[in-house]
C-alpha cells in the first residue's frame, strides 16, 4: 500500500441549453487558478472557434489512435458519429502550470471522470428550471430543427436522472444566482487541502 495524491479537477456537467457554458465562462472569469481544459473532438469548428481554444479538432481515425494508446482520461460519442474526449495530457499541462482543470463535458464523461479521478474532484451538475424552460431556451436560439429539439429535450431527460451521481447541483433558474451559489462551491473547493488514499500497489 501507498499513498496516492491526486491533483484537483472541477467537471462541470449538464443538459445542453442549461447554461452550462455562461457558468463556466463566469468561474474562468472569477478564478485565475482555473484553466479551461481544451477537449479533442472530431467535429469541424464551428463560427469563430479555434484550434487549440475550444477543442482540438482531429480526425475520426486520429481520435481512435488516441483510444488505442490511452490517452484519453474520458471519451465520448457524444452525438451520433461525433466523439469527444479528455486528453490525460491536457490535464497534466494544466497541474504542471499550478492551476485546476475545468471539465465541460457530458454527464456520462463527467461520471467516467469522478470514477477514475475519486478525490480531490467536484463535480458540479447544472440544472435547468424545468423541461418545458429547456425547450424555450433552445427554441430561443433558433438552430435547432423540430427533429433535433426533439432529440436535445428526450436526452436532457435522460441525463437529468443522473443528477444524484454528481457532489452538487445548482438549479439555473435565474444565472446571476446560479453563478453566485456555483462560485462559493468552487472558492471553498480551491481552498481546501488535496487528500491523499491509500492505493495497493
Ligand atoms: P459542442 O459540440 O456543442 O461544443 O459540445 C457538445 C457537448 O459535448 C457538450 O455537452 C460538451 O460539454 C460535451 N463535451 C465537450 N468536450 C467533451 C469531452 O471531452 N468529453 C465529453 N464526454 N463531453 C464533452
Amino acid at each position: 500500500m501507498s499513498l496516492h495524491s491526486y491533483q484537483k479537477i472541477l467537471i462541470i456537467t449538464a443538459p445542453s441549453g442549461a447554461g452550462k457554458t455562461s457558468i463556466t465562462h463566469y468561474l474562468m472569469q472569477q478564478f485565475p487558478q482555473l484553466a479551461f481544459s481544451v477537449s479533442a473532438a472530431t467535429r469541424s469548428a464551428r463560427g469563430s472557434e479555434k484550434e487549440g481554444v475550444d477543442y482540438y479538432f482531429i480526425t475520426e481515425a486520429a481520435f481512435q489512435q488516441k483510444i488505442k494508446n490511452k490517452e484519453f482520461a474520458e471519451w465520448e460519442m457524444v452525438y451520433q458519429g461525433k466523439y469527444y474526449g479528455t486528453l490525460k495530457s491536457e490535464l497534466e499541462r494544466i497541474w504542471n502550470n499550478q492551476q485546476v482543470p475545468v471539465l465541460d463535458i457530458d454527464v456520462k464523461g463527467a461520471i467516467h471522470v469522478q470514477n477514475q479521478y475519486p478525490v480531490n474532484t467536484l463535480s458540479i451538475f447544472i440544472e435547468p428550471p424545468s423541461v418545458e424552460e429547456l425547450k424555450k431556451r433552445l427554441l430561443s436560439r433558433g438552430t435547432e430543427t423540430d427533429e433535433s429539439l426533439a432529440a436535445r429535450v428526450n436526452k436532457a431527460s435522460y441525463e437529468i436522472s443522473f443528477k444524484a451521481h454528481f457532489d452538487e447541483v445548482i438549479v439555473n433558474d435565474q444565472l446571476d444566482k446560479a453563478c453566485a451559489a456555483a462560485h462559493r462551491l468552487v472558492s471553498a473547493f480551491l481552498e481546501k487541502p488535496l487528500e491523499t488514499v491509500e492505493s495497493a500497489d
